[in-house]
């Protein structure tokens, strides 16, 4: 561990730092416990064929170590856009927004990290 004070290199568990004598407190050094965390994927999960051929996409909250938290509903996409070219955004967008919905309702708390991707939103709780 580190001194949060002045970062000198401590003992696991030190109760004062041997350097500038601060007062480590357990909460600062260590990560919280008990915080769940996970962050919003988005994965091909199939495809079915047909003639312009179609994916089969969803969004997933995953937890660190890759377990599924939340799936959204499955998105359907043509290859071809009947609707328009901006209909595969809308879907997308519908099924995020869902998705989010249902991760607050469950208590968790979007963390406020800049993601990459403009899906790749963290939770935590
Ligand atoms: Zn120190």
């Amino acid at each position: 561990m580190f001194c949060s004070q002045c970062n000198s290199v401590l003992p696991e568990g030190a109760a004062f730092c041997h350097v500038c004598g601060a007062k480590q407190s357990a909460e600062a050094v260590l990560p919280k416990a008990g915080v769940e965390r996970c962050t919003i994927q988005f994965v091909e999960v199939g495809s079915k064929w047909s003639l312009f051929g179609k994916e089969i996409c969803e969004f997933r909250a995953c937890r660190e170590n890759g377990e599924v938290v939340m799936a959204s509903e499955q998105i359907t996409l043509s290859g071809f856009e009947y609707n328009g070219p901006n209909e595969k955004n809308k879907k997308h967008k519908r099924a995020f927004d869902k998705l989010v919905a249902q991760m607050l309702q469950q208590g968790w708390q979007q963390a406020p990290d800049e993601p990459q991707l403009w899906y790749a939103i963290s939770f935590w709780r």
